[in-house]
């Protein structure tokens, strides 16, 4: 990310002695020939009418030069990828049981299941689904924060005999954050208390209509415990599925990513990989995040080792000479120094990834003024129910005629680590009123360079987000 200063006068078409006079003005002492940071180069070229972009080879461009194989072939359907989410105890890792074992009862081979970080069951017409075992939004946020979307679809767990939870507003918030579609399983059907009613009324305050109601949200009741409705759902999920068209090439190189990955004694690394596109086969170079080895074994998650894993299947492998981390992407590389070369730009990418310019209320502003940014993300905490709608209202009617406010999320409560990162990975804000982020949730907006902003007199939030809105924010000193 480094440019000469000789460099940077000729693309601006000045002369390098103003461009060095003005580096001085702004204390930086330099020659010609002095390579400038980003930030340095940000700074000065404004001056010159001059707009500094930091610009990167995306992980896609590398995929692009390393894709081999038949890369016409026809497309086919790969089975979907599912999450299961929802609010504590409802009975999302007893529903993720419910389905597998519904496999070992429908008597398919290899019914004992070995946990990988991922499972793939088969529905009554013999199309496959692929399940992710680590339930919760924690883990969908953590891997879309790494830049991958593992999921297609998410399952929303509510206990039909408890109904909507904060942690079941927060899943929707992250599921509808990432565009990924929706399917409400009520659980619990077997409780006295059932109600699905209720959650489908309280539901439809969240914008999940269900579509008896003439909405879009299917809603499958179940109960995990009992066994029942498995079916039904599974269903649900093809259907969804369908319409979704998730198609891939099986006959190219494959590409995916990490759902978890452990160094085990006398094994070495293990990682566990979804193939997204493509397919792998045992004697590929593979490249995981920063990670290269070449694929010794494959073993899937019925525990017996495969030659080839093809799209939408999660797979065990081993070979890599390191441990690379969940939510990376792998890809499959023609030969041992294509490896090598697509580690060095990946660790290229990762430092650059952390000296990039962090999305702060002030970015948005000057974004605003650039007219790049068309949506303004908020995650929105409050003390009260009361001010929180007030504020939500507030936040709707305001939007200008250049940028339309978007609250990702709005809950009570204060500011938590997965609001950090709903706000990273939708690139927006954490505005509090009257809460304060904790220790861990300040840890992490530190690290990811996310802005969290509290207030506590209403019209000093509103007049600073209008501001911001129409780019007059001065930066926070
Ligand atoms: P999680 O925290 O969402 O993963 O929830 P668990 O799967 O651990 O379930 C929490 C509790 O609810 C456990 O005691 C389960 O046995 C119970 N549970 C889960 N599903 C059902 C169900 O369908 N009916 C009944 N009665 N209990 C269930």
């Amino acid at each position: 990310g480094k440019m000469k200063v000789g460099d940077i006068a000729i693309e601006m078409g000045i002369k390098a002695t103003q461009l060095i006079k003005a580096l001085m003005t702004n204390g930086v002492m330099g020659n010609v020939n002095s390579d400038l940071d980003f930030d340095t180069i940000a700074l000065i070229v404004p001056e010159f009418g001059w707009e500094a972009q930091n610009t990167f080879k995306t992980a896609d461009e590398i995929v692009v030069e390393t894709a081999f194989g038949n890369l016409e072939a026809e497309l086919v359907i790969r089975p979907p990828v599912v999450t299961v989410m929802g609010h504590v105890d409802h009975g999302k890792t007893s529903l993720l049981d419910a389905i597998r074992n519904a496999r070992v009862a429908s008597g398919e081979a290899g019914g004992i299941t070995q946990h990988i970080g991922a499972y793939s069951v088969t529905t009554e017409d013999g199309s496959l689904i692929t399940f992710l075992d680590t339930p919760g939004h924690e883990a969908f946020t953590a891997m879309r924060a790494r830049g991958a979307n593992a999921t297609d679809i998410a399952i929303i767990v509510v206990a039909a005999d408890d109904g909507m939870m904060p942690q079941t507003a927060e899943a929707i918030s992250h599921a509808k954050a990432a565009g990924v579609p929706i399917i409400v399983a009520v659980n619990k059907m077997d409780k006295p208390g059932a109600n699905p009613d209720r959650i489908k009324q309280q539901l439809t305050e969240l914008e999940i209509v269900p579509e008896e109601w003439g909405g879009s949200t299917i809603f499958c009741e179940v109960s995990a415990l009992k066994r029942t409705g498995i079916p039904e759902l599974l269903e649900n999920i093809k259907l969804l599925a369908e319409v979704a068209e998730l198609k891939a090439n099986p006959e190219k190189s494959g590409s995916g990513l990490v759902i978890e990955a452990k160094l085990e004694k006398g094994k070495g690394p293990v990682a566990t990989i979804l193939v997204k596109d493509g397919h792998v086969n045992v004697g590929d170079y593979i490249v995981a995040g920063s990670m290269k080895g070449k694929v010794k074994s494959l073993t899937n998650d019925k525990g017996e080792r495969v030659d080839t894993v093809t799209p939408g299947l999660p797979v065990e492998v081993l070979g890599l000479e390191g441990v690379p981390a969940a939510g990376d992407r792998f890809d499959v590389v023609v030969d041992e120094r294509t490896a090598e070369e697509v580690v060095g730009v990946r660790k290229e990418q990762a430092m650059a990834e952390n000296t990039q310019k962090k999305m702060s209320l002030e970015d948005m502003f000057s974004k605003v003024t650039q007219g790049d940014l068309k949506e303004f993300n908020i995650i929105l905490k409050a003390d009260v129910h009361g001010s929180l709608e007030a504020i939500q209202g507030m936040l709707n009617k305001m939007t200008s005629v250049e940028v339309k406010n978007k609250i990702v999320h709005a809950a009570v409560g204060g500011v938590t680590e997965n609001d950090v990162m709903l706000a990273h990975t939708s690139k927006g804000v954490v505005i509090g009123f009257n809460v304060r982020p904790d220790n861990n949730a300040q840890a992490k907006a530190k690290q990811l360079g996310v802005d969290i902003r509290t207030y506590s007199i209403v019209y000093e939030m509103m007049d600073e987000i209008k501001k911001a809105m129409t780019g007059l924010l001065a930066p926070q000193v």
